[in-house]
């Protein structure tokens, strides 16, 4: 028995979650559960099975009788108190009544095992504090660099779906679901009809359902809504929820300013090639004169690859300057008359006049290369790491001059297409 309360001690000290502390009770005892009392929600909630939010009269009651007796059975089970300075604070569930032996053992380690518990709650709160400042961060980074509302949104959604992990979260703009792609409750609908420019929060009075209002200069611009079907939101969930919808007003009302701005701008902010509708413009322009004229013009398709992974790994703000950086490449490869734009996200066209389709190739194979073999130094954003490396893909096609438009981009883009299944890194072109 002592070696093995030696051995319970020392194993305990090296536990870091509460899998581990459970797997090391289980070794000795016929245990169940692990309840802790949580007192920002006034529940007992299962801690070892990810803080599970319990509502049972049974355990309620069993819990209220352990502050008189440390102690408790039932017809099947049994109940042990865990202690913090002589306050029960929540309990340990057994599947059978304990023999004499082992409540001895546990009085000896129940001291201990109390102490690791809350030891690790208090680390997964502080965890909790981190990962809202972090989120804070990236909404503040976010506000700087970005400006379209479709690239936000999604980020904010799964930064904040990360942070409440056992709500659902839902993102709505001027009244409509933007994040994620459905609501079933019909309940939110009505309770948005409720909100205008000068509302606080709203909170249900079983708190399952909270409602943050997005508000930026005296207007409403949405909300964020959370919903549970188990857990309530605790005090100082809503209070980060309040402020992480403060920051996303923010971003979202500089997003429609800089929209509005950018819609009669030709280039575009971070790469300064031909924006998207600039860009459309000039192929109706080249394409035009091509045919006038009878003469050639290609048009490239590039799209990065696995740009994605990029942002995942290294963050957001690292993606943009890769995202620059390919930009500058593409530049520097280009003839004066050649027209390059940003056809979305991480895609650009460039459009080649007086070029035949073999001439094309060439040229882009150049691009392959030169942005295959340039190395981009991230360490400024991404202090671990200094240079990184990116592949583009890339699909040409030959204006045809019996073709519309729109069909010699699409030729380019499943160009595009062919070289990202076969491999990647390729440059392929349409026939
Ligand atoms: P694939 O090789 O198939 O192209 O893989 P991928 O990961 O590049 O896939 P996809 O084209 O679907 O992903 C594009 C990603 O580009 C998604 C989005 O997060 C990111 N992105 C789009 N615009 C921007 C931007 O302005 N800045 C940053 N940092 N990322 C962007
Ligand atoms: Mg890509
Ligand atoms: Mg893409």
């Amino acid at each position: 028995m002592i070696d093995n309360l030696k051995q319970i001690f020392s194993f305990l000290d090296n536990s870091s979650d509460a899998n581990d502390i459970r797997a090391v009770l289980e070794e000795v005892f016929p245990l169940e559960a692990i309840y802790v009392y949580d007192s920002t929600t006034e529940s007992l909630r299962d801690f070892s099975k990810s803080w599970m939010y319990m509502k049972s009269k049974e355990l309620d009651e069993v819990f209220e009788k352990l502050s008189s007796e440390k102690y408790v059975k039932t017809k099947t089970k049994s109940y042990y108190a865990l202690y913090n300075n002589k306050k029960v604070i929540g309990m340990l569930e057994f599947s059978e009544h304990l023999f004499d032996k082992l409540l001895e053992f546990l009085n000896l380690a129940g001291f201990c095992i109390s102490l690791k518990i809350q030891n690790i709650i208090l680390t997964e709160r502080m965890q909790k504090n981190i990962d809202f400042h972090d989120s804070m961060k990236n909404i503040a980074k976010i506000i700087e660099t970005q400006y379209e509302i479709n690239y936000i949104v999604p980020i904010i959604g799964e930064m904040i779906d990360k942070f409440v992990s056992d709500h659902l979260v839902y993102i709505f703009i001027n009244g409509e679901l933007v994040w994620p792609s459905a609501c079933k409750d019909e309940k939110i609908f009505e309770l948005i009809k409720c909100l205008n420019n000068k509302s606080e929060y709203i909170l249900t009075p079983d708190k399952k359902i909270g409602l943050f209002p997005l508000i930026s200069e005296n207007k409403l611009l949405g909300c964020i809504v959370t919903k549970s079907t188990e857990n309530i939101l605790s005090e100082k969930e809503i209070e980060y929820l309040e402020q992480l919808s403060s920051q996303t007003a923010t971003t979202i009302n500089r997003a429609n300013v800089y929209a509005e701005i950018l819609k009669h701008a030709t280039l575009d902010a971070l790469t300064g090639f031909y924006n998207r509708r600039q860009l459309e413009e000039r192929v109706k322009q080249e394409v035009s004169s091509a045919k006038r004229q009878k003469r050639n013009l290609c048009a490239i398709m590039t799209d990065i690859d696995f740009f994605k992974s990029v942002n995942d790994t290294y963050g957001h703000a690292a993606g943009d300057l890769v995202l620059k950086t390919v930009s500058r490449v593409i530049k520097t490869c280009l003839r004066d008359y050649d027209i390059a734009g940003r056809y979305g996200g991480e895609e650009f066209l460039i459009l080649l006049p007086y070029t035949s389709i073999e001439e094309a190739k060439l040229v882009a194979e150049r691009l392959r290369k030169a942005v295959e073999n340039k190395k981009i130094d991230i360490s400024k954003i991404y202090p671990d790491k200094s240079d990184i490396g990116v592949t583009i893909s890339l699909g040409v096609a030959q204006y045809n001059s019996s073709e519309y438009e729109k069909v010699f981009i699409q030729n380019a883009d499943k160009a595009l297409y062919k070289a990202k299944e076969s491999g990647r890194n390729k440059v392929m072109a349409y026939d």
